[in-house]
């Protein structure tokens, strides 16, 4: 670690690609079942043939959490300059601060709570010492590969508590000192001794090494081909149901079927050539997350397609939807050529949750 920051000028590093993602993997086994949903306002409806005309009520949420701001006077250059407080930039941030570096992390809203719902191996999280950051655990996760064969794979999934992993990350992050300013960056440049970021309030930070964590929607990330990936999408729901027919000892990984689209000649062959599939996880009779996924695709799937093929596939489940909590889209470019040496060093170096 201390060699990697010697290097001037700074490589970019980037934490994009690093995750294993599509590791949406397995039915809730309460850890014990802290989830909460009193708080929330919920979308409600006396319509059960779509759920699609559910708006979702729950609005982003921002941490009451108090962490140490960057200030201009106290510290003019920094060891190490995170770009982006995501899971992947936050864990850096920590784990790197607690080896005496010292970090800036930088976001547009360092406290918003992530919008995303993360599914993860339990054993995984164990060993980066997370664990309590799971609200739900499924003991089993089974992929059903058609009306005939079903997968069932012994290892653990968990849902992540993402208040919780944020708050956890960020009070480590400023026991050891990180500093955070909410800025977004703009620019980043090398130059023969040091780096350096410009945001957008016009603020210039210093720092031997900057990393790039700021997503797979990364504008600093440069790749030696041009780029024309394909795209997993995805439309998710947390939602209260009348009821589902999922064991809530099992997640659903990957639920292949495609029975329900017998009467839907259009989407059935359109699902022969870009198939999707359900992830479940059945948090308890009536409460479960759902999500229609396309793995991925060139030219990526039309949104509104997914959301169609959703909905047949739970009518046929006999998921009847009564509210939405939340839900989410996920739009994610994959594969394509590799990133240039500077960012592919990080690959090595798995620092990252996922
Ligand atoms: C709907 C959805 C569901 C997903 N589910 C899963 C899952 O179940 N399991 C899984 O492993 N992965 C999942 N993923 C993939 C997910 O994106 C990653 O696992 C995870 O969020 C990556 O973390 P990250 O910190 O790299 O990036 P992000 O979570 O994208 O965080 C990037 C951060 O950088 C900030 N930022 C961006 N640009 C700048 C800038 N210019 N300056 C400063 N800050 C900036 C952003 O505001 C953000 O806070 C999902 C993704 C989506 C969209």
């Amino acid at each position: 670690m201390a060699s990697l920051l010697k290097l001037t000028p700074s490589p970019l590093l980037s934490t994009s690609n690093l995750c294993s993602f599509p590791a949406k993997t397995p039915t809730w086994h309460p850890i014990p079942h802290t989830f909460r949903i009193k708080d929330r306002q919920i979308a409600q409806s006396s319509k059960f043939d779509s759920f699609l005309d559910l708006e979702p009520k729950s609005k982003p949420e921002s941490l009451n959490f108090d962490i140490p701001w960057f200030n201009q006077a106290d510290r003019p250059k920094f060891d190490v300059v995170v770009i982006g407080a995501g899971p992947a930039g936050l864990r850096l941030a920590e784990q790197v601060s607690r080896r005496g570096i010292k970090v800036c992390c930088l976001d547009p809203s360092p406290l918003s709570m992530w919008p995303n719902n993360y599914g993860v191996w339990v054993d995984e999280f164990e060993s980066l010492g997370l664990e309590d950051c799971l609200d739900a655990k499924w003991p089993i996760t089974c992929v059903h590969i058609n009306d005939r064969k079903t997968k069932y794979l012994d290892r653990a999934y968990g849902r992540v508590n993402r208040k919780d992993l944020k708050l956890r990350l960020l009070s480590e992050c400023a026991t050891h000192g990180v500093r955070f300013h909410t800025a977004k960056v703009w620019k980043v440049n090398h130059e023969e001794f040091e780096s350096s970021v410009l945001c957008d309030d016009g603020t210039e930070l210093r720092a031997s090494l900057i990393v790039d964590a700021s997503g797979f929607g990364s504008t600093f990330t440069e790749y030696d081909k041009p780029r024309n990936p394909g795209f997993q999408i995805a439309h998710g729901i947390l939602a209260e149901v009348d009821e589902h027919p999922f064991d809530l000892d099992k997640m659903v990984l990957m639920d292949w079927r495609d029975s329900h689209l017998g009467n839907e000649p259009q989407l059935r062959a359109s699902n022969s050539k870009f198939p999707t599939f359900l992830y479940a996880m059945p948090f308890d009779s009536k409460l479960v997350f759902l999500e229609e996924t396309s793995l991925v695709s060139r030219p990526v799937l039309s949104y509104a397609e997914v959301k169609r093929r959703m909905v047949a596939r739970l009518r046929q489940l006999g998921i009847r939807v009564r509210a939405v909590i939340e839900d989410e889209k996920c739009l994610i470019p994959m594969g394509g050529p590799l990133l240039q040496l500077a960012t592919q060093l990080f690959r090595q170096w798995r620092l990252a949750l996922w």
